[in-house]
């Protein structure tokens, strides 16, 4: 149904049953450009400490299978590891699952290598994810809060007020990103499927979200939140330099070349171009809800660049290409166009006399034979070209986030990162923040 819903109702359980969390819940994505990924093909860890370890895997395998939509083609997979260290193997393989494509095949072999302790219902490719987020180690974080929706109200639309996310986001920017989208004046905090998610408030620490999540003020009873620390707005999956024996279908990551054809405009108001790696020659396609189109149609042969993005796999129709996601212009060619010369006496353009004849002044009868240089100034610059804001992915660093690493975040078992709504259920923004004076810190 939804991975990160599993994970609230088991949170929910696992504080019943007095089991100590360790850390937020991780959410984690991983390569978004592999075909038969989940949505957001996001994975999340739990960290506990219990006493009574086997009780506690029971549970969460039961949790699994009645919450899995095996007819629907889910694919769950769970994974445990028990211990205080971890084997550099599991950070070895979330590595790779940020990027590459890996079988399920790879990961059942890891599973039996390594005598983990795993359980899965369809296929089983959901164990690549469960031991990627287990293996995943944070450069950087955001969070995510998560809300959730009473059962009764699964698939019905969403009524969430507009001003009020507005507000949220004029209160708590940058301490919260792309929720709001100014531009095309969206709310991008709903999602739009029938899952039990009813919004989720990405931002820097878990004090601003819990915080910005009491300005929203929802249509409907709501049941709880839960805050997850995560990988979203990392740009994790593009940090890897692709070498041109790696592009492979799905696989993702950055690129450094030299544009060496002129981009032409497709259907749909795309752009294509090429760029030579190393000798070879790269097809990179950017669409046109990324609104970059309108920059990588301005670029031409001799310009360097470093693109990012995924390997799209090629078609009856279409070759492999690169789909960019983001495109930074590393040094721009100078644009000179041969031109006919000007007389500089009477400041006019001199007239061609026919093939290799050189050119002439009508005015004054002064010749020149050669064209001259002209230099036309570029119309874009030596510098990072984000996608707009209402084509981000949950990897998408967006542009207030360029700099900023966020390296650790203190686990306050305390502060209110985890809330069920009480059954009178009252909106939202009455919530039980009440002990901890937050709101101050933004006045
Ligand atoms: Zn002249």
């Amino acid at each position: 149904m939804c991975t990160t819903f599993l994970s609230y109702e088991i949170v929910k359980f696992l504080k019943k049953q007095k089991v100590e969390l360790v850390d937020y819940p991780s959410l984690i994505r991983f390569n978004p450009n592999i075909p038969w990924k989940t949505r957001g093909n996001g994975a999340v860890r739990l960290i506990v400490k219990t006493n009574n370890p086997q009780k506690i895997k029971n549970k969460i395998m039961e949790f699994v299978a009645s919450y899995s939509d095996i007819k629907n083609g889910a694919n769950p997979g769970l994974v445990f590891y028990q211990n205080e260290s971890l084997p550099t193997s599991f950070h070895k393989f979330s590595k790779l699952a940020l990027w590459k494509l890996i079988s399920r095949k790879k990961a059942k072999q890891f599973v039996s290598e390594n005598k983990i302790d795993s359980f899965y219902l369809g296929n089983g490719q959901g164990l690549v994810g469960a031991i990627g987020a287990i293996g995943y180690k944070f450069s950087d974080h955001t969070f995510e809060l998560l809300c959730y929706r009473k059962k009764s109200q699964f698939g019905k639309k969403r009524i969430v007020s507009k001003d009020s996310v507005k507000k949220m986001q004029s209160v708590t920017f940058p301490e919260t990103f792309s929720n709001y989208d100014n531009e095309n004046d969206r709310v991008l905090i709903t999602p739009h499927g029938p899952d039990p998610v009813f919004y989720g408030i990405r931002g820097e620490t878990v004090k601003s979200v819990v915080l910005a999540s009491t300005i929203v003020s929802a249509n409907e009873k709501l049941d709880g939140y839960m805050v997850f620390k995560s990988n979203q707005g990392t740009a994790d999956h593009l940090k890897n330099k692709l070498e041109v024996d790696d592009l492979k279908p799905y696989v993702s990551g950055f690129l450094l070349g030299e544009v060496c054809s002129k981009p032409t405009i497709g259907q749909g108001g795309h752009v294509f171009f090429s760029i030579q790696v190393k000798g070879r020659k790269i097809r990179c396609g950017v669409y046109k809800p990324t609104k970059i189109t309108k920059i990588a149609q301005c670029l031409i042969p001799g310009d360097r660049i470093r693109v990012a993005g995924g390997i799209r796999k090629a078609s009856k129709n279409y070759s492999r290409i690169l789909n960019v996601e983001l495109l930074e212009i590393t040094q721009l060619e100078k644009n000179i166009s041969l031109v006919n010369p000007t007389c500089k006496k009477c400041n006019k353009k001199m007239k061609s006399k026919g093939n290799r004849q050189g050119f002439e002044c009508n005015k004054c009868g002064k010749k020149l034979f050669s064209k001259l240089n002209l230099q036309i100034p570029r119309k874009i610059q030596a510098k990072l070209y984000l996608p707009v804001i209402s084509a981000h992915r949950h990897l998408t660093r967006p542009s207030q986030r360029i700099k900023k690493r966020n390296k650790s975040t203190l686990f306050e078992p305390s502060f209110p990162w985890f809330n069920v709504f009480k059954a009178d259920g009252k909106f939202l923004n009455n919530n039980t923040l009440d002990n901890h004076s937050i709101i101050l810190e933004y006045d």
